[in-house]
């Protein structure tokens, strides 16, 4: 079968042929029908040897949707000719935190060497995929995998970061959006159906922010040394009661730190080095900042469901496998408009 892997460390993807990989007990071997192109894959592929928590080569893809092909021994929960996405943070299943479903935050998973789909194990980004238990699959109905693929990381992350922030986000409440891209243009329409928040997003890109209004914001600003300014104007001087920094560089988290007003939360998603110092007089009073990573098992469910309502429409590029390595250069480019997603 056809793969896209990363294989050198600071060497572009590729298209490789594979063998097509066998179910063992316990799993499930999905026909892949979708794969989004996410900017943490950027990243990776930018670490060094040292850095890289895995050995290479590895089949890319950590938002993953498929046809179930073929199950291992004792699987009974899904069938041949299932279709489903696949939830990626894969942990124990035992822990604490595993049985709240939160294998995102899984307490044994590095101890065990359990890594995501596309993150350390064979990801999406190929015909075939192994899923290490059915557990980590959630149904997919009627809805087109194609579109809502990148509900698994694009959309669970920003709804577990916005969940957070629920209590704050009252009517008459404003939440910032920094990053209008895969993430930041799912969360602005995951504020407007779950908040009565007014939402204000900042891009350096005037694509992006023309795409932010399309999805439902309500203010669009460029991501400047004004923007701060804007934001405490358009507020009346009182700052944002949430912001959602999905960039997270240091002039993007240096914009969300003076932005946010008292009793905020500031929740740092992108992982681009930026960070936001605590202390007396470095934040408004009360300001909790966070950095969260991905969401829990239940949450990928809501988010699903909150699909099927028609509250969410993931704006998607689609590329062949054989394309993959040009989606991966139009996201460096930041030339993607919402997400791209691969089609195998
Ligand atoms: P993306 O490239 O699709 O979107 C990033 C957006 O940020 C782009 O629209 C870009 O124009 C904008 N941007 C860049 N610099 C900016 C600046 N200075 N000010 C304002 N906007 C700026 O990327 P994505 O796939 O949406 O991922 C976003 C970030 O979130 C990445 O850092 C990714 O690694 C990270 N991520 C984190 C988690 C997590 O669990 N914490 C999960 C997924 C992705
Ligand atoms: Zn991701
Ligand atoms: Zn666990």
């Amino acid at each position: 079968m056809k793969a896209v892997q990363y294989r050198e460390v600071g060497a572009a993807p590729e298209v490789v042929e594979i063998p097509v990989p066998r179910p063992g007990p316990g799993e499930v071997l999905l026909e892949v029908t979708a794969a989004g192109v996410c900017h943490s894959d950027i990243a990776v592929m930018s670490w060094t040897a040292e850095q890289l928590p895995f050995p290479l080569p590895l089949t890319l893809g950590h938002e993953g949707a498929g046809v179930v092909a073929e199950v291992g021994e004792g699987v009974d929960t899904v069938r041949p000719g299932d279709a489903v996405v696949v939830y990626g943070p894969w942990g124990c299943g035992a822990c604490v935190k595993c049985a709240q479903g939160k294998e995102n935050y899984c307490l044994r998973a590095e101890e065990l060497n359990i890594r995501p789909p596309g993150l350390g194990a064979p990801g999406a980004m190929a015909e075939y995929m192994i899923v290490d238990d059915p557990r980590h699959l959630i149904p997919l109905g009627e809805l087109d995998p194609v579109r809502t693929v990148p509900l698994t990381d694009a959309g669970l992350t920003p709804y577990h970061a916005i969940k957070r922030s629920l209590p704050k986000l009252v009517p008459g409440s404003t939440a910032v959006v920094i990053g209008a891209g895969g993430l930041g243009h799912v969360g602005i329409q995951l504020l407007r159906a779950m908040t009565g928040a007014r939402v204000i997003a900042l891009d350096v890109s005037e694509e992006k922010l023309a795409l932010a209004r399309e999805v439902g914001a309500h203010e669009t600003l460029i991501s400047d040394d004004k923007a701060v300014g804007r934001i405490r104007e358009l507020t009346g001087g009182r700052g944002a009661d949430a912001v959602f920094d999905f960039a997270g560089v240091p002039p993007t988290t240096a914009i969300a730190q003076q932005c946010a007003g008292v009793e905020s939360d500031v929740t740092i998603v992108g992982i681009g080095g930026g960070s936001v110092e605590v202390g007396f007089g470095t934040t408004a009073y009360e300001t909790v900042v966070t950095a969260p990573y991905w969401g829990s098992r239940s949450e990928l469910i809501e988010v699903y469901d909150l699909a099927r309502n028609g509250d969410v429409t993931v704006h998607v590029e689609t590329y062949s496998l054989d394309e993959a390595p040009k989606a991966y250069e139009r996201l460096h480019a930041n030339e993607v408009r919402g997400r791209a997603v691969i089609v195998p």
